[in-house]
């Protein structure tokens, strides 16, 4: 087998029979501790139907949504302070989501929030002005941005070795809020949804918090991998330990003295992506894709901040067979906006949209030719998913 190739080449694909998402869809796992392209996979049972739809049939249709509200203004009252500085730390990029959670725990819940971004380099122009337009709705805010020069390498090395230019972005993302609230002296942290609801174990959704496996080591002695490299592996390129420090957790017990926890949103509230972004559309100009819709999809209120998010879902489509549209579609069946059958003629329509519009702007940020590109593409398709036909490669599997 091909080295590149993950170790799934022979596992048969299976779509779900109620959404359109696929069995080669991964799960969501802490990215620090990536070595290589092998991940776990979303759960199906052997009724052909997955985890996240589940979810939402036997758990978040059965939730009552005013014990949940309950809890939620219990959790307020506990960690509203008068003589704190902030109450709250809500990250995220000035998208729909985060301006809900932030509006609504400011405005309903009456807490102080601090708002803040880990930065991606390469802002979207609409991306950029949804960002100023949350900073208008009254909060302080704060701008997170990495090293550009490390991080156009720690890019570049995660999309050559794991095929997953975005998971530099993604470590640093999960992993400085809670820095920050350490250092601002916040205990509370609301993100928006708990990933886990779309993509892993049913088991996984029965609690408020984030598990602190995802932005915390167990010790010193953890390794830590960033673009798959251990971190020694760095002198290479000139780069310590010290220059990394921005991607590296901190130890677990250094929250758990400090009693910060990170709560998800979408655990006290009914989480529907549409409901968001017209809730966003009623307090602030809020602005969505010009385009019309995203390349790889047919949506255009989500995921528009930075100019390497398409980079993002192809990788996945080459990796695993579905990208955004598909993404998008299994959301929007769950949440009763469209059928199947429609998913799968929006599937099979745009799933497979080449995202060209920054491409030239990818390649210069991660210093590497076209060439370059499509043979670490090409190299890391699984032989389970793709074959080639001449020079076009085809999907062996699609949702119908
Ligand atoms: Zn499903």
């Amino acid at each position: 087998m091909n080295s590149h190739n993950n170790d799934i080449s022979n596992e048969k694909v299976i779509f779900c029979k109620k959404c359109v998402q696929s069995n080669q869809r991964p799960n969501t796992s802490p990215e620090f501790k990536k070595s290589n392209k092998i991940i776990g996979k979303l759960s199906f049972d052997d009724d052909g139907v997955c985890h996240p739809c589940k979810y939402y049939e036997k758990v978040k249709s059965k939730i009552n949504w005013a014990h949940r509200e309950k809890e939620l203004k219990d959790l307020c009252d506990k960690y509203r302070d008068k003589n704190k500085e902030y109450d709250v730390l809500v990250p995220g990029s000035g998208g729909k989501d985060s301006i809900y959670v932030s509006h609504l725990l400011k405005t309903k819940y009456n807490m102080k929030p601090l708002t803040v971004t880990w930065a991606p380099h390469m802002y979207t122009d609409v991306g950029l002005k949804n960002l100023f337009e949350w900073q208008k709705l009254g909060f302080d805010h704060l701008l997170v941005t990495p090293n550009y020069q490390i991080h156009s390498l720690l890019t570049k090395l995660a999309f050559k070795k794991l095929l997953n230019p975005f998971q530099p972005f993604i470590i640093g993302q999960k992993n400085h809020a809670p820095k920050i609230a350490l250092k601002y002296g916040i205990e509370l942290i609301m993100y928006g949804e708990n990933n886990a609801e779309v993509h892993n174990n049913i088991n996984e959704t029965q609690t408020p918090l984030m598990d602190p496996k995802h932005y915390s080591s167990e010790s010193t002695n953890d390794k830590i991998f960033l673009g798959g490299c251990e971190i020694d592996q760095f002198q290479e390129y000139k780069i310590s330990k010290k220059d990394l420090s921005i991607y590296i957790p901190y130890e677990r017990s250094v929250y758990e003295e400090k009693n910060i926890k990170v709560h998800f949103m979408s655990y006290y509230k009914k989480w529907s992506p549409h409901e968001n972004y017209y809730y966003v559309k009623n307090i602030c100009n809020f602005n969505f894709n010009p385009d019309g819709r995203s390349e790889g999809t047919y949506t255009k209120f989500a995921s528009l901040d930075d100019k390497t998010d398409g980079q993002n879902y192809f990788t996945m489509l080459i990796k695993f067979g579905h990208g955004r549209a598909t993404n998008d579609a299994c959301r929007d069946i769950r949440d009763g906006f469209i059928t199947r059958e429609e998913a799968v003629r929006l599937v099979n329509k745009y799933d497979d949209e080449f995202p060209k519009k920054y491409f030239q702007d990818f390649l210069d940020y991660i210093k590497i030719s076209e060439n370059e590109y499509w043979e670490t593409i090409d190299q890391a398709r699984p032989t389970n998913l793709w074959k080639q036909d001449g020079n076009k490669w085809i999907l062996k599997n699609k949702v119908v």
